[in-house]
């Protein structure tokens, strides 16, 4: 039934926006179509920019929103390079919202067609407020432009499954097959409404598949969100894409450096990661190998026998998981690293499609090590079960992953027992119990419902009720903020404990992955390097989350001229390979080829700097967003917390312990640890107070107000929010 709906003008986009917004209320059904000014366009840019000033504007300022308030808002945006389809990695949508686990800002950068397809339908970005009464479809039109919202009913059979959903509405919403390629699906499934893990599939229609494949925006429950709101699903219908929908400034000239891009992919890939056979499949082993891998709570880095490549996830395997064409699995037109693989023919364990034939959307790293490694587990077959799942269930599968991995740990320390599981026995390596947790956070019920609320909510039940010491649940549970950890082990890093620690958003490695430049490569040694990696590297993968971008095309695939320049410029000591110079280039073109704005590298930073400070004082709006946010890491992500995980790498340690001249002669583990933690705890304060001064903040971490006016964002409310902390 349709409840509301608006007619409105058809619009071509123009240098890559078309300067206007779509704003819907599900409280009152409003329908309204806000213009985008050049001041928006100058200084948030579009994607999470645009998502961040809208929720901004839209969310009443007397008063903290809490996620699942109606003014809450789902903002979703592309960005002025996002569609364009000759370029690699141009279709990415960001969404943001307030997270149920962090009660700030969350952002995903999600590919799938939606946020491209949206802007040829004549919106910038897509700003959702309030809470429908009953289930609802948002529906856009861009073809007849016409936007409505529908009151899902019973008789349309519609699946509660996001992925048999997404394929029955883009069924619906094509008026022939060969019109299901310019559909795409938002939605998510049952366990987003039960848990705070909800994610949210972003849907493409693949030919070559004949099936609706579907990308995540999984951090931080924007799907525990989206149901909250009552939303059954988004459905964008979009006029059929050309090389000039996005209509650059300098067609040619964007053209010839996307080429160019393209080409350098396509002959350099194969040596490399392989990401056009493998995608992020190609992780794990080396992981493996540097000792990084998250295994059993992240208490190791690797597989307790296997150490080299050999592990049952190394590529090899990998390569036999995936099907599909090599170069056929780009989520969005035209991306040469086509990493978005899917497994053909997994046949079901467990649950509701037991003995089914499906087709699983991956896997990736990140399930792989969290769903995987990290819970103990060594057989792909499980590990496709999980993905499976974790997309029809709409759960994400890094806080899926951290967050059993955990409830691992505490059940074999006896925190938890069969009593309290509800019978299962949650050991590490028992997939088949975890998989029972993941159908009950589906169905609401039992154990995997008090799971599915997240760490930090675990960590106040099982101290409050089952009376476990909570520091050291503090200690072995890996969130931060209230987010879950993403899939790398960071003991061993430092800057990586900035990259994680030292977010806005909590700890997940698209602001700042440094582990192989401080671990392995050795290239970032001092503090200066540290906090000098800990802005730029945040800054400049912002930038692709303005503009609707993926980053891995940035450095996933890296040109051999890479290689002629120094880790660092002698002069300045700024890292300089690390940064893919010759890329950074090429963005710097590009973007000035696609907007008309002529623009430098510098440009390119001070557009992120400016979105970042903004989301900081966005966070500090919502009562968090200081230094007491972004310190007290779970000590496991810091150093060794057990005896146990302390003889693993007795060598390691003993050796530091020397070098900071502690007599280790005769003194037991647990002394040992005890100054190991003396001392990594102040590196990571000396750590915080260095980054704080480079990005020029205070030493409450807050942005001051010389540096806000530098960024032209010295707007009343942002000075009134940041000035009782100066
Ligand atoms: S590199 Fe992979 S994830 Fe990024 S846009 Fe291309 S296919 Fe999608």
């Amino acid at each position: 039934m349709i409840i509301a709906e608006k007619n409105y003008e058809l619009r071509e986009v123009q240098k890559g926006y078309v300067n206007r917004t779509l704003y819907i209320n599900l409280t009152n059904n409003e329908i309204a179509i806000k213009p985008v000014s050049n001041e928006m366009k100058e200084k948030f840019i579009g994607g999470k920019g645009f998502d961040l000033w809208l929720m901004w504007n839209s969310l009443p300022k007397n008063r903290i929103i809490k996620w699942n308030d109606l003014e809450n808002e789902i903002c979703i945006s592309s960005g002025p390079l996002g569609g364009s389809i000759f370029y690699p990695g141009s279709g990415k949508s960001i969404v943001t919202s307030i997270s149920p686990l962090t009660g700030i800002i969350i952002d995903s950068n999600v590919g799938g067609y939606f946020g491209p397809y949206l802007k040829f339908s004549g919106f910038d970005a897509l700003e959702i407020q309030g809470k429908a009464k009953n289930e609802v479809i948002i529906y856009i039109d861009g073809i007849e432009g016409l936007i409505q919202i529908k009151e899902v009913e019973v008789s349309e059979g519609l699946s509660e499954y996001s992925h048999e959903l997404t394929q029955q509405l883009t069924e619906k919403y094509a008026k022939d097959d060969a019109e299901k390629q310019r559909v795409s699906v938002v939605s998510s499934g049952p366990a987003a409404r039960h848990t705070k893990w909800g994610m949210l599939n972003f849907s493409w229609f693949v030919r070559g598949r004949n099936w609706a494949s579907s990308k995540q925006a999984g951090r931080g429950g924007i799907g525990t969100v989206f149901k909250d709101k009552n939303l059954k699903a988004l459905v964008c219908l979009s006029p059929k894409v050309t090389i000039n929908s996005n209509n650059p400034a300098d067609l040619e000239g964007a053209r010839k450096i996307g080429k160019m891009h393209s080409q350098e992919i396509i002959e350099l890939d194969p040596i490399q990661n392989e990401m056009r056979k493998v995608g992020t499949g190609h992780l794990p082993d080396i992981m493996n190998v540097t000792d990084l891998l998250p295994t059993e709570n992240f208490r190791f880095g690797m597989h307790k026998e296997i150490s080299g490549k050999d592990i049952p996830y190394s590529r090899e395997i990998m390569r036999t998981i995936y099907s599909g064409k090599e170069g056929a699995d780009g989520c969005w037109i035209g991306c040469t690293v086509s990493c978005s693989h899917y497994s053909e023919g997994h046949q079901v364990l467990t649950g509701p499609f037991k003995g089914q034939k499906v087709i699983v959307d991956g896997p990736e790293y990140e399930t792989i090590a969290g769903c995987g490694s990290n819970w103990g587990v060594w057989d792909p077959k499980w590990v496709l079960e999980v993905n499976f799942y974790a997309d029809t269930y709409g759960l994400d599968t890094i806080s899926l992953g951290t967050g059993i991995a955990f409830v691992m740990e505490c059940y074999e320390e006896g925190i938890l027992n069969k009593e309290i599981t509800g019978g299962l026995d949650l050991s590490f390596g028992n997939a088949k119990a975890a998989m029972e947790l993941i159908h009950q956070m589906a169905k609401g019920e039992g154990f995997g419902l008090v799971v599915g609320q997240g760490i930090k909510e675990m960590k106040k039940i099982f101290a409050e009720k089952y009376g476990a010491d909570p520091k050291f649940l503090q200690d072995i549970g890996m969130e931060h903020k209230g987010l879950e950890f993403s899939e790398y082990v960071t003991k061993e890093s430092l800057a990586q404990q900035g990259g994680y620690g030292l977010t806005n958003k909590g700890p997940q490695h698209d602001e700042a992955w440094l582990i192989f430049d401080d671990v392995i490569r050795n290239s970032i040694p001092t503090f200066e390097d540290k906090a000098k990696a800990l802005r730029f590297f945040p800054y400049w993968r912002t930038w692709f989350s303005l503009n609707g971008l993926c980053k891995l095309p940035w450095n996933d695939i890296q040109p051999l001229s890479q290689r002629e320049y120094p880790i660092k410029d002698p002069k300045t000591g700024e890292l300089v390979r690390a940064k893919i110079p010759d890329h950074v280039k090429w963005y710097t073109e590009y973007y000035s080829a696609v907007t008309g704005r002529q623009s430098t590298t510098d440009d390119l930073l001070k557009m992120s700097e400016r979105v970042y400070n903004f989301q900081r004082i966005f966070n500090i709006r919502l009562g968090k967003g200081l230094r007491e946010h972004d310190s007290n890491l779970p000590y496991r992500a810091v150093g060794p917390v057990t005896p146990l995980e302390y003889e693993s790498r007795v060598d390691r340690y003993d050796g530091q312990l020397e070098e900071l001249g502690f007599d280790i002669e005769g003194k037991s583990t647990d002394e040992k640890i005890k100054k190991l933690r003396q001392h990594r705890e102040k590196q990571y304060s000396k750590l915080q107070e260095a980054v704080y001064i480079e990005r020029g903040w205070n030493q409450n971490g807050c942005p001051t107000i010389e540096l806000i006016k530098e960024l032209s964002i010295d707007f009343d409310d942002v000075l009134s929010v940041i000035k009782p902390h100066q």
